[in-house]
């Protein structure tokens, strides 16, 4: 699939690069659009480039012609991109090369350990994500050296200590990989790079400066430096990790809350600039625009006056939208 660059501002500094990175695994809702608004706004007021980067390897949850939609739905909100990735999907080659170099320096082996057998050497699963540590005593005696496709799951040798870093947003980090998911897997046994794998060797092959998502990755990040340290890369991006949508009972933003798809408001009718004045009002913004172009959003954000706490999507917002609908 051909994905066209829509982007007609030059980067100023094109040495500083960002990604919009989208997994075409559902639609989009308020929750990600929050996200990448935020991420394309700082990518504009700072002259960052833009690379627009599907993430389509977890192939059994995407669906037919949710790339397209996906891809619709962000240009109807007002964003654009300098330049587009190729899909994940297209070549395995730099994941499976990355996975060659990590076994040549003994920090990845496979594993066929049921989640069960997991679960039972390791407790509890990790309270926030529900995944499953994978202990250090689970390790084979002897790690290989060369890495083999082998229908088997492959892992980190994770060690045993804290990863700090300074986000951005959410300010100094100290986040123990080793005690959260332990060896956390590169490889998965459909043959196909991990999240964690793919994303770290595409920031690193894609040049990527700067990376903005969502707090529920903040965990990941220290996973990435991980990986990073292993393969060798030595430039860290700088994070941003932003505070999450949730529903009113707390939990994060999901069908149970109804449909807060953006593609639901854009079928009743509502503007772009009426969903654009919500995030901003989540976002800090003075004076609760009414409406708001995605220019002005990335004019007048500010990252100072964005409160760290996680925003609470009301039937009121849901209300407020759908009164601008026309339909
Ligand atoms: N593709 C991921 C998502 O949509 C984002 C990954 C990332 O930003 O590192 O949740």
């Amino acid at each position: 699939m051909q994905l066209p660059p829509t982007g007609p501002t030059p980067p100023e500094s094109p040495a500083l690069a960002t990604r919009l990175a989208p997994s075409p695994t559902g639609a989009l809702h308020l929750g990600n659009a929050r996200t990448f608004l935020v991420n394309w706004a700082l990518a504009r007021q700072n002259g960052w480039k833009i690379v627009l980067r599907i993430e389509d390897l977890d192939t059994p949850r995407i669906k037919p012609g949710v790339i397209e939609q996906t891809i619709d739905t962000l240009t109807w909100l007002g964003m654009d991109w300098d330049e587009c990735a190729p899909l994940q999907s297209a070549d395995l080659a730099p994941y499976r090369e990355a996975m060659t170099k990590l076994a040549e320096l003994g920090r990845v082996f496979p594993s066929a350990l049921t989640r069960k057998e997991i679960a039972d050497a390791a407790g509890a699963p990790h309270e926030d994500s529900g995944e499953i540590r994978f202990d250090a005593s689970l390790r084979p005696g002897t790690l290989p050296t060369t890495f083999d496709d082998d229908g088997t799951n492959w892992r980190l040798v994770v060690p045993d200590e804290a990863v700090h870093f300074n986000d951005g947003f959410m300010g100094e980090q100290a986040i123990y990989p080793s005690k959260s998911v332990g060896d956390f897997a590169l490889w998965t046994q459909r043959g196909q790079p991990s999240y964690q794998l793919a994303v770290t060797v595409d920031d690193d092959r894609q040049n990527i400066t700067h990376v903005v998502r969502g707090c529920d990755l903040l965990d990941s990040a220290a996973r990435q430096t991980l990986i990073r340290r292993a393969i060798g890369i030595v430039a860290d991006p700088v994070y941003y990790h932003l505070p999450l949508v949730r529903g009113i009972d707390g939990r994060r933003l999901a069908k149970r809350h109804g449909d807060t798809r953006i593609d639901h408001y854009r079928e009743k009718g509502v503007p772009a600039e009426r969903v654009i004045a919500l995030i901003a009002r989540w976002c800090g913004f003075a004076g609760n625009p009414e409406t708001l172009s995605a220019a002005d959003f990335a004019s007048g954000l500010s990252l100072d006056t964005m409160s760290a706490e996680d925003v609470t999507f009301t039937p009121e917002d849901d209300r407020w939208l759908l009164d601008a609908g026309s339909r």
